[in-house]
């Protein structure tokens, strides 16, 4: 028997109200103890909301809202009350204590969670998703893993199980009986259905690329000599689209950060402005220690004035970026035109080039595609599409892969059927990891340990 957990589930802090829930096989005595209406006669109902107080020792703590969810027909799938009590630090403290004082535990970040997921009432990637639904920064990585959480990669990932189970039987079958001429249709199947676990997880592995953009977003790096625009350009393309993100580790004295959502994608932009005000950039601290500051972002955005020729520092940039994925930005078209696009793809000639006036607004929507066609960015996902959006199944999914490619080349190789039956099988329990079926304690145990108190 589980014992009964406890804990706030709302955040700290002053807010109108707060939750405190319980879960266990003595949360309803627990709460009897400390909960009172004006019934004499209580008596506890599932998914009803009771008004009433907590109590201790005579004593009226708060006024309260009490809600009870009972086994299995509750989160944790245990009996479950919440208390909707005042929202203030001392109250809400003052009541977990109480609820603690009177036999639960203080349950771990994500235990609740974690019962759920150990009693059934959801899996491994479930219980994921429930974490990115809460750090979901975005609309779009909303709606992924709220699709998750419905099961949609769950799903994928059991038609593929069946798939590997037929593949395992139909080789029991030949194996157990080759007395029956079986063989060579069975061999057919085999090479069919293997072919069909590798397309789709090749599928749900490309579909990483995406969905790792979707949830970590992608970063751009503006850079360019003083005076040519970058905070400009910058301020356009913060307007109206504050940042979402407030986390700003990483922040150097060197860089600032700023978090902007283009389309539903959460992009950083690390603006050399920090450096800037210690006068020309460039000049001052050279064009390699500009390049090493945008060496981890996805796209370099080099700005241009495009009233003013290129000198050699431009040159000298536009050189080095040509590794990166990069993108120039013309600006200040409103002015006497200084530079043409040849001029630049002369120096660079895969670089693109957009042409814009931060002064006037003007192309403000064509850097934002240009971003997005040049990382490549999926805009439209179906309902039904499975977008891998977590690291940990992506990893899974590659190691299943390669073991069914490896199966794959020993069918062709004429490798002996029970040296590929076990190749399979081993896919089988490698993607058991993603639902959890075949999870260690450890992982789940790191799984978990992400959550937040009270989830
Ligand atoms: P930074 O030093 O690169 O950040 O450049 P700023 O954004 O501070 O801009 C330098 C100057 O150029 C300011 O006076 C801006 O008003 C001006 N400026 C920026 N963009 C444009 C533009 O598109 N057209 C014109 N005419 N001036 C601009």
């Amino acid at each position: 028997m589980e014992d009964t957990i406890a804990a706030i589930a709302t955040s700290s802090g002053i807010s109108s109200i707060g939750i405190i829930r319980i879960s266990g096989e003595n949360a309803f005595d627990i709460i009897k103890k400390i909960f009172k209406t004006k019934k004499d006669n209580f008596e506890i109902k599932a998914n009803t909301i009771n008004y009433g107080y907590i109590v201790d020792e005579g004593n009226i703590i708060d006024e309260v809202l009490v809600s009870f969810f009972v086994k299995p027909n509750s989160f944790t799938r245990e009996d479950v009350c919440e208390i909707n009590c005042h929202g203030g630090t001392v109250i809400i403290n003052k009541i977990l204590a109480l609820v603690l004082k009177n036999g639960a535990r203080l349950a771990n970040p994500g235990e609740f969670t974690q019962r759920a997921f150990l009693n059934g009432r959801i899996d491994l990637s479930q219980a994921e998703a429930i974490i990115d639904i809460i750090n979901s920064k975005t609309d779009k990585i909303l709606k992924e893993s709220e699709k998750q959480l419905k099961g949609n990669l769950s799903n994928e990932i059991t038609e593929i199980e069946n798939t590997i189970l037929d593949i395992l039987s139909d080789i029991e079958a030949n194996i157990d009986y080759p007395e029956y001429d079986v063989e060579e249709v069975s061999e057919r199947k085999l090479r069919e259905k293997v072919e069909e676990i590798k397309n789709k997880l090749l599928l749900l592995e490309n579909s990483f690329e995406t969905g790792k953009i979707l949830k970590e977003g992608i970063s751009i790096a503006l850079i360019g000599r003083p005076n040519v625009g970058k905070s400009s350009v910058l301020n356009m393309l913060l307007k109206e689209q504050r940042a979402i993100v407030t986390d700003i580790a990483g922040t150097t004295r060197d860089t600032i950060e700023e978090y902007i959502n283009i389309k539903g994608i959460p992009v950083k932009i690390i603006d050399t402005a920090g450096i800037r005000d210690t006068k020309d950039i460039v000049e001052k601290i050279g064009v390699d220690k500009s390049l090493e500051l945008v060496e981890t972002a996805d796209v370099v955005v080099l700005i241009l004035d495009s009233s003013s020729k290129l000198n050699k520092q431009d040159i000298e940039i536009l050189t080095k970026i040509k590794t990166k994925n990069s993108l120039v930005i013309l600006n200040k078209i409103d002015l006497n035109k200084e530079i043409t696009e040849k001029n630049i793809l002369d120096i660079n000639s895969e670089v693109k080039i957009i042409a814009i006036s931060a002064k006037e607004n003007i192309g403000k929507e064509k850097i934002e595609q240009e971003i997005f066609n040049i990382c490549n960015i999926n805009e439209v996902i179906s309902e039904n599409e499975v977008i891998v959006t977590n690291t940990r199944h992506k990893d899974v999914i590659s190691r299943a892969l390669n073991i069914i490619i490896e199966a794959q080349n020993n069918i062709n190789e004429n490798v002996p059927i029970d040296i590929i039956s076990i190749k399979i099988m081993e896919s089988l329990k490698i993607l058991g990891e993603i639902t959890g079926k075949t999870v260690s304690e450890e992982v789940i145990s790191k799984i978990f340990s992400k959550f937040c108190l009270g989830k």
